[in-house]
């Protein structure tokens, strides 16, 4: 099995007075040695948490696919790996939906992120309406097709498999239903990396909490979870990276 990676993306939440939860999530990570811990704050508090954290790693939430130019607003890679940031979250739902970002945009993201030296977690689910239309896996093996960096490494790149159904609603999918997509995008992840293929951690993210993170980490190929509501305090993000440990 792959060393798990429970990551926590804070969304458009938090203040500098958010940063008081760091210091038990980095001690939690720190006890738990073979599972790997990422916080994604918002941009506004990147550089303060960095400081704060040790065994902790932070990421972003999001990149602009350029490194530098006339983007207002927008953030680079290479300015969170400025700040000493190592991962970045790139198509997640909410930005595929809000934004209208495509899978074009999203691969050009992920290679932005790896050619600033970091590791991007590409981010893949389908809609109610498609699990329900019995659509699921060709949804996500198609945002697989169109958003993965095809040269990508193991080390590179990282895949969370996030049901848009599932996200902040405290529905998951079974586990049935969790194993059989993740073996699915593994078998993607062969198919279009080769060899590296084998090595790519694939989270699943969606209503992670407390009392369902060790049955849903317990599953063939989910290599860790992308948790959201849950991550935001020490109290629920803590038993979840116990669950993984
Ligand atoms: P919740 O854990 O709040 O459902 O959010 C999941 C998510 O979108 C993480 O990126």
């Amino acid at each position: 099995a792959l060393r798990k990676l429970i990551a926590g993306n804070w969304k458009m939440n938090g203040t500098r007075a958010s940063l008081a939860e760091v210091a038990a999530i980095e001690a939690a990570a720190t006890a738990a040695g073979h599972v790997d811990v990422a916080l994604c704050p918002p941009f506004t508090l990147i550089d303060a948490m960095m400081q704060a954290a040790d065994t902790v790693v932070i990421g972003g939430q999001d990149c602009h696919h350029a490194v530098k130019g006339a983007h207002t607003g927008c953030v680079s890679a290479a300015m969170l790996a400025d700040l000493g940031a190592s991962h970045v979250i790139v198509g997640h739902s909410e930005r595929r939906t809000d934004n209208g970002e495509t899978d074009d945009l999203v691969r050009a993201k992920a290679e932005a992120t790896i050619a600033a030296g970091l590791i991007a977690i590409v981010c893949v689910g389908e809609t109610e309406a498609e699990r329900d239309a019995g659509r699921a896996g060709v949804v996500v093996g198609d945002q697989l097709d169109g958003s993965l960096p095809p040269a990508a490494t193991a080390r590179q790149l990282v895949v969370a498999y996030e049901p848009v159904w599932a996200i902040g609603t405290g529905r998951t999918p079974s586990c049935d239903d969790v194993a059989e997509m993740h073996g699915m995008i593994r078998a993607k992840l062969l198919a279009i990396l080769g060899e590296e293929g084998v090595g790519v951690r694939i989270l699943y993210g969606g209503s992670v909490k407390p009392d369902n993170a060790a049955e849903l980490l317990a599953i063939a190929d989910v290599d860790g979870a992308l948790v959201g509501g849950c991550s935001l305090t020490a109290a629920q993000f803590v038993p979840i990276i116990e669950a993984a440990a």
